[in-house]
Formats: structure tokens, sequence, C-alpha cells
């Protein structure tokens, strides 16, 4: 199996262009709603269905959300662009062009930042256009159905440079790239209803050339799994035709995941097969300083900027990643952090995507409808932090917050759940114990040094779990040890 990834000899060249359905609650260009699973066909107007005399109007909120995100990765924004047509023909598509951006898309250059080896790396960006998108075709059996309900929704296209060059890190960036559109609200970033779908270039070349070999296109992946797939496969097929003395065809080629292969589809166009020109029915999109500044001002901190403040406060690589997946718990996480104080950064952490996550998942809820607030849990782990109570008591307690509006420290007070701190009180439960287990205190004085956790246990037991274990320890030792 020599062939199966880029090897030695051979390099892989891959650039991406990602489609991403933007958030909008209507069409790019009409004002029919945007809304998933809907019945066939429900969902047009005479613009999507392109009937003569109608005409496009342009959807400003999608002008916006493209800008965010191109902000976001350092794309420069053009403060004049423009709509061109892009003519083909296919059933689910009745104007027989697709409303694109050609020469003047609205962001040019950025980066979508990936990790590697936990190093953060920028993959460089041609640009981001924006376009409608088509209906949708189903095949049954001997028929067609077209269902229109996806034509004419938002999207922008996200077109990589050639610059990524294992299968591996096309997936880490299209990965880092659902994440980051969900982070900004620029998209909902479900693969499942096809909300990003990527069309991926490959191309090989003889490692140490710099000149590009013949690329080929395969369309439309629509999971992170297929993309790693669907490319290795393709490096694989490359390497072994060019080692049989084959010669590569540009074309365009369909993943077949049950399969597990790739088939030509057709030729590849060329932009002129297209016919591009700017679309009469469009004006220019014109955007000034002012709103470009606007929006760049409400971007938040991205995700992986976040992962590296966390780790920054001490948090071990794999809770700020976890911590920063998603912004809604990062919220929640800096909200609570907040309350408590940085210096207790890992307690938050550790309580936050352990206990908490996992009571909500027992509750079937999310973090952004936790009933336990960031500051009531902050109450919480201030308890522990200044030895109030013991993590496995936090625990209890955490669980009844979830279900109650208590304050932690009034359950605790209410219960008498408190440690013990009391020394006296300890020691008259440590001797007690001693005195009734005379044959573990021999046998702990012989060398059995496992009879302290028995002696520990029973203490914990003896107070119901209120004991603080490090008290006991050490009374137990300074008995035992003499
Ligand atoms: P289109 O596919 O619409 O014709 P482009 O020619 O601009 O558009 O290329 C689209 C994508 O193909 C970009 O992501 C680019 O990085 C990638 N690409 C271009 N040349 C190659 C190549 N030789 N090998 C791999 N990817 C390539
Ligand atoms: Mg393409």
């Amino acid at each position: 199996m020599s062939a199966m990834l880029s090897n030695e000899k051979w390099e892989a060249v891959i650039g991406l262009e990602v489609h991403v359905q933007l958030a909008t609650k209507s069409k790019a260009f009409s004002a029919s709603a945007v809304q998933y699973g809907a019945a066939p066909n429900s969902l047009t107007d005479p613009t999507v269905l392109a009937l003569p005399g109608s005409l496009p109007v342009f959807n400003e909120e999608g002008l916006r959300l493209a800008m965010r995100l191109g902000l976001a990765l350092g794309c420069t924004i053009a403060k004049h662009s423009r709509f061109a047509r892009k003519h083909y023909f296919y059933p689910d598509q009745p104007a027989g062009y697709q409303i694109s951006q050609y020469d003047e898309p609205i962001c040019a250059g950025g980066s979508v930042p990936i990790l590697e080896d936990g190093v953060r790396k920028e993959i460089a960006l041609t640009r981001i256009h924006l376009e409608n998108d088509a209906g949708k075709n189903n095949h049954a059996g001997a028929r067609s159905l077209v269902d229109l309900n996806r034509a004419g929704v938002a999207l922008c296209e996200v077109v990589s440079e050639p610059v990524l060059r294992s299968a591996t890190e096309a997936a880490d960036y299209m990965r880092s790239l659902r994440q980051i559109v969900r982070f900004l609200g620029v998209s909902e970033g479900d693969m499942e209803k096809g909300h990003l779908r990527c069309d991926a270039n490959v191309s090989i070349r003889p490692r140490g050339r710099e000149a590009f070999g013949t690329r080929t296109e395969l369309k439309n992946i629509n999971s992170f799994k297929f993309v790693q797939q669907a490319i290795e496969h393709e490096i694989a097929r490359q390497i072994r035709a060019l080692e049989a003395g084959e010669t590569i065809v540009q074309e365009t080629r369909l993943w077949d995941a049950d399969a597990g292969r790739s088939r030509s589809m057709r030729g590849k166009e060329e932009a002129l097969d297209y016919r591009y020109f700017p679309d009469p029915d469009l004006p220019p999109l014109e955007v000034s300083d002012a709103t470009i500044e606007q929006i760049r001002s409400e971007l938040p901190e991205l995700p992986l900027d976040a992962r590296a403040r966390l780790i920054a406060l001490g948090l071990a690589a794999a809770d700020a990643e976890q911590l920063s997946s998603e912004r809604r718990l990062l919220a929640y996480y800096d909200a609570t952090l907040a309350s408590l104080g940085k210096s207790n950064a890992k307690l938050a952490a550790n309580w936050v995507s352990g206990a908490l996550l996992a009571e909500l998942g027992r509750l079937g809820k999310s973090i952004g409808d936790s009933p336990l607030e960031p500051a009531r849990l902050a109450g919480l782990l201030k308890l522990i932090a200044d030895d109030t109570i013991s993590g496995k008591i936090a625990k209890g307690i955490l669980a009844r917050m979830m279900e109650s509006p208590d304050e932690a420290k009034d359950i605790v007070e209410r219960e008498g759940l408190g440690q013990i701190t009391d020394s006296s009180a300890l020691e008259a439960i440590v001797d007690e114990l001693l005195d009734n287990n005379p044959k573990q205190v021999q046998g702990y004085r012989e060398g059995n040094q496992k009879l302290l956790g028995f002696f520990v246990g029973q203490v914990m037991k003896a107070t119901g779990g209120k004991a603080n274990p490090k008290m006991v320890n050490q009374l137990l030792r300074a008995r035992l040890d003499t």
C-alpha cells in the first residue's frame, strides 16, 4: 500500500472551496423563508422560480454576515463589489444561472487557523464571495423530483489557496471553519443539514518541485469524515495513475461514500464556460468604512484565541480546547471565573467541563439553558477552594442546585454539611476508632501501610464524609506513627 498517502516521493496539494449557508431568515434575493425540512416547494416565490418579470433584491443581512466572517478571518473587505451571473443548466436552478460574485468578491485574503500538534498555523484564503444556492434534485428510482426550498438561500463560498498538504489538514481546516462560523453566528454550521459543503481540489507533484500538477475536483462533500476519506483516496488514485505512466485529467469527480471511492462526473469547466457577466438586475454593493468598523467592533473572541488565553491561565490544553469549542460554553466558563477569580481557573475548568456538563446531559439540557447559573456555581466552588466542603459533598450539592434556586452556602449551613475542621472533635473520633480496632493498629505498625486508607475511610464514614481529609491523615499519622 505504498501509494495510500502522499509519500516520500510525492506531495499532495489541496485547495478547498467551502460553501457556508448563511444564517439569514429569508433567501438571498427574495422574501421566501429559509427553513429546513419544510414541505417540498413550499418556500418559493416568483424570484426563486425565475418567473418573467421577477427581480432580485439583495438581503442585507447576508452581506453583514459575510463581512463578519471576512473580518474575523482577517480578510480585506471590498468597499465596492458586485454580483455576476454564472451560467449553467441544472433542473434545480430555474433561472439557468447562479447569482455569484466573480471578479469583484466581497472579501479577499485572510486565513483560517488550524492547530498542528498544538501549534497554530494559518491556512491562507484567496477570497470569500457571496452567492445563492440551487435547489435539490431527489432521485427516486426512474424519476427525479425537484425541490426548490433551498434554491436562492444565501451562501458564502470560502476559497482557500492551494496550501493544504494532507487530508488530515484539510479536515482540520473544515472543522476549524465550522467552529468559527458557529462562534460568529454566521451559520448554524449543521453538517447534517448541509450547511457546510466542500469541493476539494487535489493534485500531486514530485516532492521538491514547485509547479503544481493537474488537479481534480471532488464535489459536494458534506462531512469531515468524507473530506478526509475522499482526499486520501484521491491522492492515492493520482499517485497510482502517475506511477503507472498515465496522466491526470482535469475533471470533476463525485465521492461515493457508500462505495468508498470517487467516480468521474464531468470534465472540469473553465471560467470561460460559465459566461460570467455582471448581473444587470442588481446594483453593486457599496460599503462604507464606518460599516466595516462597526462590524469589526462587534467581533467576539475566536476559539483559538480563547484557547490560548485559557492555557495562559494554567489550564491543560485539552480543557482549554473543550471550553473554547463553543461560544456559550466559553461564556459560561468566563462568567464563572468572573465571580470566582482567576486563581481558581483550573478548579472551575474541572467542574464546568466535568460535573456540570454531566448533570446537564442527565437533564437533557445544554449549557445555554443551564438552570445552575455561573455565579451560583462559583459560590459552590468557593466553598471547595477554601476547604469548607469536600469535592464529594460538592458533587451532591451541585446536583441539587440544578433543581433549586438555592445558594451553595445556604444549603451547607442549613444542613450542616461543612467539613469538620475542629481538631478536637476529629481527635475524639480517631481515638475511638483506634481503640476499637487494635488488630488493624498492630498490622499498620508492623508495616502494612495500606491500613492507613482503611482508617481514613472509617473516619470519613463516621463523619458522613464531612471530615477534612488532609486533617484526618495528619491526625492518624500522629497517633499511629508514634
Ligand atoms: P474553480 O474551481 O471555480 O475553477 P479556482 O480555479 O480559482 O476555481 O480554484 C479553486 C480551488 O482550487 C482553490 O481552492 C485553489 O486553491 C484550488 N487549486 C487551484 N489549483 C490547484 C492545484 N493545482 N492543486 C490543488 N488545488 C488547486
Ligand atoms: Mg471549483
